[in-house]
């Protein structure tokens, strides 16, 4: 299963966050120097489902972390969905349950947050401080006609005190009151890989290398966007999970760090 991955055959680099790059709140061993090594070798982008902070707070985050990344080098689902609504309708008034971070780039790419009876599109992320009343106003708009997307659908997301209900369940929630979401934009959608590849400033999938955690959504969004991927085992997906798979070759390292060893061609 474990095979040699010749890094010189990439432009650009997708590097899922959580589980590749960080845990918690703390930095992988050895993944901020590996980032920079990858940054010597093509365009990296950091490539996330997380929809709760701006690329502009993630940027700082990482930063503080040792990852010496930009918030262009940022694609998460709060931009992912601002893009996209954007490209289908151009800036529209958008009714969001989420947080700061999604507001921030649903306005950073020219959007309006309006009340429930103005909203053209309802745009679900993760919101810790969700209640029933954001379900009231969501039905509300839903009922006038608005459009539901959701910025990713992840069930659950791992922290230091165990996994937490991701987005997921807060598009569960819409999805009970009879409104299924019209489009799910965050990874393993192609929606996703595209904007990030915009983001990198490529254009052919074969020149794009994804390396994530969760098989679910990078290796599966990379395998429908024509792209070659890398499971990290830094993450949710352990070594003993992959023996039931049965055959299915997929590219396997321990760690990012481990990846830029082991690769061929020269250490940076
Ligand atoms: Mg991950």
């Amino acid at each position: 299963m474990d095979k040699e991955v010749d890094l010189r055959r990439y432009r650009a680099f997708f590097v899922d966050l959580d589980g590749v790059l960080v845990r918690g709140s703390e930095p992988l061993p050895g993944a901020p120097e590996a980032l920079r090594a990858l940054q010597g070798r093509g365009r990296v982008i950091v490539f996330s489902n997380n929809s709760t902070r701006s690329r502009r707070a993630f940027a700082e985050r990482l930063r503080s972390l040792g990852f010496p990344v930009s918030p262009e080098e940022i694609v998460n689902s709060a931009f992912v969905v601002a893009q996209h609504l954007r490209e289908r309708s151009g800036p529209s008034r958008v009714y969001p349950i989420g947080e700061e971070g999604l507001r921030e780039e649903l306005e950073a790419a020219g959007h309006r947050v309006v009340a429930p009876e103005e909203a053209e599109y309802v745009v679900v992320g993760l919101d810790r401080r969700f209640r029933y009343e954001q379900l009231v106003e969501a039905l509300r708009a839903l009922l006038r006609g608005a459009v539901f997307v959701a910025a990713n659908a992840d069930p659950v997301f791992p922290t230091a005190e165990g996994l937490l209900p991701g987005a997921g369940a807060l598009v569960g929630a819409l999805t009970g009151m009879g409104y299924p979401p019209r489009e799910i934009v965050g990874k393993p959608s192609p929606i996703a890989f595209r904007v990030a590849m915009r983001a990198a400033g490529v254009t052919d999938p074969r020149e794009c290398l994804v390396i994530g955690d969760r098989r679910d959504t990078d290796i599966e969004g990379a395998r429908r966007a024509g792209m070659d991927a890398v499971l990290v085992l830094t993450g949710v997906t352990r070594r003993e999970d992959l023996e039931e798979e049965g055959g299915r070759s997929i590219l396997v390292v321990g760690s990012l760090a481990a990846l830029l060893l082991s690769s061929g061609g020269r250490r940076p």
